[in-house]
């Protein structure tokens, strides 16, 4: 059968959480162009919950996720996905400002070195976020695909669309083996292509800009770090968290401006990554296990877009999820799912007003 309801580009988190959600009341389709799923910026994230990121309409997302995260209903998952470790937003000067509704209390310096043992003069306090965890992405992503699969959703893997024609009411998209598939609605849920995607559908992109962030795994000469909080800079310099017992996973927080690619990490970058650790703690570095690079996908207000596009009637927005795409996708996807099918969004989400997120708002 070629003929679907919907078809959804991207098998990411976006496009996994939002196929989960409609296949049980449209003919749904995802496609993705590479042999899994998770391969793009769904499985090299940090894979954290950390409510203050991404500002005041990015934290109602991932608040409203909190719960569907900690404790799914049984049928998605016999256990829950979170493992909470706290965020130590650290500090020389100022304390940063969080969004309203993120639990928090001030550290002082003699708190700040029994919560981060061996940390180096100058840090001298630090704000505590307490709700912040760990995500299981791997089992959050294949949760959600295999809901998806119960509620009778159709999965291709290895099929690259490569056009997309609206005849009438209904699109005609093109795989890369020359085979066609139809529906009334298409999906754009690409991450970094999801310009592409636009362009390719004859919809006007709106500068959906991905930025390549790079992680090091470091083998450390300390031990017991696992359970320590994640460690972040209140400038946005950097970031930590204890990995094994004596590992670390660490970003130097880079964005750097990419074309959508498989990306990997540059050596300068994981340099600096290593320069800005040492400045915070004095645990000697022994090497970099491993290193990678993801792509983070921002719209030019850096939030998330979510709708039918103003202009092409039938092209559906789930893009440009940036640096909190894994957080945020359970209430996300909900929202998403009513206005995909017109109806009233759940009660989970329904403080939270979609026209933020429209992309109607590119418009004026
Ligand atoms: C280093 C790093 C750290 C991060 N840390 C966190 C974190 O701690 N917490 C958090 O919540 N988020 C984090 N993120 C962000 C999160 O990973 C993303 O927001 C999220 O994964 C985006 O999901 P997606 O489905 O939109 O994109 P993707 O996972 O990239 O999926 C898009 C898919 O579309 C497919 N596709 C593209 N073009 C086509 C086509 N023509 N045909 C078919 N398929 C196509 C691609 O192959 C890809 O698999 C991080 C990201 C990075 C890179």
């Amino acid at each position: 059968m070629d003929e679907f309801d919907v078809i959804i580009v991207g098998g990411g988190i976006a496009g996994a959480s939002l196929g989960a959600e409609i296949a049980d009341r449209r003919r749904t389709l995802i496609v993705e162009a590479e042999a899994r799923c998770g391969y793009h910026a769904t499985g090299r994230s940090a894979a954290f919950y950390l409510e203050s990121y991404g500002g005041p309409e990015v934290a109602k997302l991932t608040l409203a996720s909190r719960a569907f995260l900690a404790d799914p209903p049984a049928e998605f998952s016999e256990r829950g996905f979170l493992r909470v470790r706290g965020d130590l937003h650290i500090t020389r000067d100022a304390l940063p400002e969080l969004p309203p509704g993120v639990e928090t209390r001030i550290v002082e310096r003699d708190e700040l070195e029994r919560l981060l043992p061996g940390i180096r003069p100058g840090w001298r306090r630090a704000l505590f976020e307490p709700g912040c965890a760990d995500i299981d992405v791997a089992a959050l992503h294949s949760a959600f695909l295999r809901q998806f699969h119960r509620a009778g959703g159709t999965l291709e893997t290895r099929a690259k669309v490569i056009r997309a024609e609206r005849k009438g009411e209904r699109w005609s998209v093109m795989l890369e083996d020359e085979s066609v598939r139809t529906a009334s609605i298409l999906v754009n849920a690409a991450g970094a292509w999801a310009d592409s995607i636009a362009l390719l559908a004859g919809v006007t992109p709106f500068g959906i800009a991905p930025k390549r962030r790079t992680m090091v795994q470091l083998r450390v000469g300390r031990s017991k770090l696992r359970d320590l909080p994640l460690v972040d800079a209140a400038d946005g310099s950097f970031y930590f968290k204890g990995e094994g017992d004596n590992s670390v996973w660490l970003s130097p927080h880079d964005e750097i401006p990419s074309d959508p690619c498989d990306c990997a990490p540059e050596e300068i970058d994981v340099a600096l990554a290593i320069d800005r650790f040492e400045q915070v703690v004095d645990w000697p570095v022994e090497r970099v296990e491993r290193s990678w690079a993801g792509l983070r996908s921002f719209a030019p207000d850096r939030l998330p877009v979510y709708g039918f596009d103003a202009a092409l009637p039938g092209f559906f927005w789930c893009a440009g999820q940036g640096g909190f795409g894994i957080q945020t996708s359970p209430a996300a996807a909900k929202l998403a799912r009513s206005l995909l099918l017109d109806q009233v969004p759940p009660q989970s989400v329904a403080h939270i007003d979609p026209a933020v997120f429209s992309p109607a708002r590119f418009l004026s």
